[in-house]
């Protein structure tokens, strides 16, 4: 790691290196169609802990059976969790599916909310999940932190944070609300591609020459 990188890069550094990434990433990894808005919050619930291929299966899966809140209450749990299997922790996401698609038809009538403390309220959904959810199907600004962004800005020197809540707020400051839609695509590609948890390709990575790698021990 280079000593003299700043410790908080200025806003235009980190938006300099983020335009230089997002030129390479244009789709999302995990399967989100902007147009189903119920899709993309039960594909970014399903994704937690389970790899993108896998959780874009199960999706594929369960949409081929039902694809409305009132379709997969309809499916009883155990089955549903079949459905959803290897996706990870398939049982408490199943039942937690349920819970969902209830307080959905109840409270919502069926319709997804589209403000984040309403999307708070729903079962299995965090800021991760909301702020996606937001971004992607109603185009509101909202920057989401998944393990991904979380691991590369702290590398990267953007923000110096200890968890991705912390991360989400930190990154407010450093990145400019235009690009905050797009940050998760372009990092978490980034981050299954490049940046990877352990031993990162450094050598093909674009922004090497500028990254102090802050944390990483041991590179390709
Ligand atoms: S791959 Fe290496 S150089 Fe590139 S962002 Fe990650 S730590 Fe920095």
């Amino acid at each position: 790691m280079s000593g003299d990188y700043p410790k908080a890069p200025s806003k235009q550094a980190a938006t300099a290196f983020f335009n230089k990434l997002s030129k390479l990433y244009t789709t999302h990894p995990l399967d989100v169609t902007p147009d189903d808005p119920f899709r993309v919050l039960v594909g970014t619930i399903l994704s937690a802990r389970t790899k993108d291929p896998v959780t874009n299966d199960a999706i594929a899966r369960l949409w081929a059976v039902a694809r409305t809140p009132e379709g997969i209450l309809a499916i009883p749990e155990t089955q549903l969790a079949l459905l959803l299997k290897p996706v990870g922790f398939y049982n408490a996401k199943a039942k937690n599916l349920h819970s969902m698609c209830e307080m959905l038809i109840n409270d919502f009538g069926g319709e997804i909310p589209r403000t984040r403390d309403e999307l708070l309220m729903l079962p299995g959904v965090g800021r991760k999940v909301a702020n996606l959810v937001l971004n992607i199907c109603f185009d509101i600004p909202a920057i989401c932190v998944d393990t991904h962004v979380h691991r590369i800005c702290n590398r990267l020197g953007w923000i110096e944070t200890e968890t991705p809540e912390q991360s989400e707020f930190a990154l407010m400051d450093i990145i400019d609300e235009k690009h905050w839609a797009t940050l998760n695509r372009v990092l978490v590609n980034h981050g299954q591609q490049v940046c990877n948890p352990v031993s990162p390709w450094c050598s093909r990575c674009l922004i090497s020459a500028q990254c102090p790698k802050i944390g990483v021990k041991t590179s390709r």
